[in-house]
């Protein structure tokens, strides 16, 4: 049984103890748990049979028992129980709807409905306004929700990793590509597409309702369907004609307002062939938001990227050594890998002093021993005090490779206060690259106020790079605003702020986000040698 298939298996069941109002606590350790076997570079499988699959993380005995039963017999039975209890196809249809999981089970047991197609019936029939609770309005927002024909939204954006998955999970089921939101790397995916050649559409759509991650299908007609997960989150599927794929794909893929300017569409069989009957360069599908017909430029790809400028060790909070990392990164085949640890001021977790920051270089220089030619930086993630001021002297910072500067604390900073709060960082000679600079958490935390235009100028005035943060949750800067920072001549970092060694593997992330902002290799500081990163020339 692969990884992904083990980890859709817990992540149904969390859904689903979620629904059952379990303890909440146990739903988010089946949830984690999904997680990092989704993660995990080896077999779990072969983990758990071995007995050894509770050196994963997050997994304790009560989840490696879950486990167990799912390697052993292919399903959990209390799983398969609850499932039959709850409904997942209804509860994913409510969601779908807008309805919350809870109503949408209560729904079901007071009209005794099992399936999303019942729903649908007793919807027509007017059967909804019997059930305590949904009055005249919800009843008429269902039905009017259940018909309408737009293009299927979730209702709350999927981080891109997440979305990737999902949609690339369909797509490698039914031999289809990967279209949407997710084919142009949006940090928050919304439209959820794959598009299939079929000859035979009925054979892709049947497969397409039979998928583990698909629980309902809201919408069929003769070459397209609109499935949506336990979590309501909907994936279209289009089954074109083998002769009209490329159109298909480039309709599924780009913006509407990207579409409607190519439009008419000339039939084709793939995106090449329809480009080239359009008289167009090929267009990344990165760059397919806005209307565009010209000559795309040479985007940076993942192969340009040399080392990773940001990343975290036990020494503060990440989980791996410094040469465990330097190792890592090695592997990936880099030729550096800057050790940033936080300072003091970023409260939540350890920072290292001045003290530790010079005895880390004990242990930095040991790395290079064991590693060469291969170089691990000394760095560091200074944090930017309200005032200004950073969290380390100068005189530490001057002895290190890399620094970067971050705010942290205090993102709420009106406009003024902050901007000049990180104007004064950029300031200091020896800050490299601003991280994560908007502060934002997606879905979490919006951004902060910083005035980035007066950014972009101080920070070339002083030579200073603005990174591209590749945690999932952050990629910041993000597309539009890489694209103004390199309007403006200003250089970025594509790093993965990583917190583990699987951490360093989200930089395909940062790099597809760069590529949202029109970055090329030239653009970014770590695409170079590292004399060049270390000279601060270029
Ligand atoms: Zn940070
Ligand atoms: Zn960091």
């Amino acid at each position: 049984m692969e990884n992904a298939r083990i980890a859709d298996r817990l992540e149904a069941y969390a859904s689903l103890l979620e629904l059952a109002e379990a303890n909440p606590y146990t739903a988010r350790a089946y949830r984690r748990a999904a997680e990092t076997i989704r993660g995990a570079g080896v077999p779990v499988a072969e983990l758990v049979r071995s007995g050894r699959v509770r050196q994963l993380r997050g997994i304790g005995r009560g989840i490696e028992g879950r486990l167990r039963e799912l390697v052993e017999t292919g399903d959990i039975a209390e799983l398969a129980e609850l499932e039959r209890e709850l409904a997942p196809d209804l509860v994913g249809l409510g969601r779908y709807l807008g309805l919350s999981a809870k109503r949408s089970v209560e729904l079901a047991r007071a009209l005794g409905i099992r399936t999303a197609e019942e729903l649908r019936e007793a919807a027509a029939a007017g059967r909804l306004q019997a059930v305590p609770g949904i009055g005249a309005k919800t009843e008429a927002r269902l039905v009017e929700a259940l018909g309408r024909e737009v293009e299927p939204r979730a209702r709350q954006g999927l981080l891109l990793p997440r979305a990737r998955e999902l949609v690339g999970g369909v797509a490698d089921a039914l031999g289809g590509e990967p279209a949407g939101d997710v084919r142009r790397s949006r940090d928050s995916c919304e439209v959820l597409a794959v598009v299939c050649a079929a000859s035979d559409p009925q054979d892709v759509l049947a497969r397409f309702a039979e998928l583990p991650q698909i629980v309902a299908v809201v919408e069929r007609s003769e070459r397209r369907a609109v499935g949506v997960t336990v979590e309501g989150v909907p994936v279209e599927l289009v089954a074109a004609p083998p002769k009209l794929f490329g159109s298909a794909l480039v309709r599924a893929t780009g913006s509407p307002a990207y579409v409607a300017a190519l439009e008419p569409l000339p039939d084709a069989p793939g995106e090449e062939a329809l480009y080239r009957a359009l008289g167009l360069p090929c267009c990344p599908p990165e760059l397919r938001e806005e209307p565009f017909r010209g000559e795309p430029p040479a985007l940076v790809e993942e192969d340009d990227i040399r080392g990773d400028l940001h990343c975290h060790t036990t020494w503060s909070d990440g989980r791996a050594s410094v040469e465990e990392m330097g190792r890592a990164a090695r592997e990936r085949g880099y030729d550096y890998l800057a050790i940033c640890d936080h300072t003091p001021a970023v409260g939540a977790v350890r920072g290292l002093t001045a003290d530790d920051v010079r005895r880390q270089a004990g242990e930095i220089a040991a790395a290079n021993e064991l590693l060469a030619p291969f170089r691990v930086l000394r760095g560091t993630e200074c944090d930017i005090l309200p005032d200004g001021r950073l969290d380390l002297p100068d005189d530490v910072l001057a002895e290190l490779d890399w620094v970067q500067a971050s705010v942290h604390g205090g993102q709420r900073m009106p406009a003024p206060e902050m901007t000049k709060r990180v104007e004064e960082a950029l300031r200091n000679p020896y800050v490299r690259c601003l991280s994560h600079p908007k502060g934002r958490m997606i879905g979490r935390r919006p951004e902060n106020a910083l005035d980035l235009e007066r950014v972009y100028e101080v920070a070339l005035e002083e030579g200073v790079a603005l990174e591209v943060n590749g945690l999932p949750n952050r990629l910041d800067l993000r597309g539009e605003h890489v694209r103004d920072a390199l309007r403006a001549g200003v250089q970025i970092v594509c790093s993965t702020d990583a917190h583990s060694v699987a951490g360093l593997g989200n930089m395909p992330l940062s790099v597809a986000t760069a590529r949202r902002g029109w970055a090329t290799a030239a653009h970014v500081v770590n695409s170079r040698p590292l004399e060049s990163v270390l000279s601060r020339d270029g």
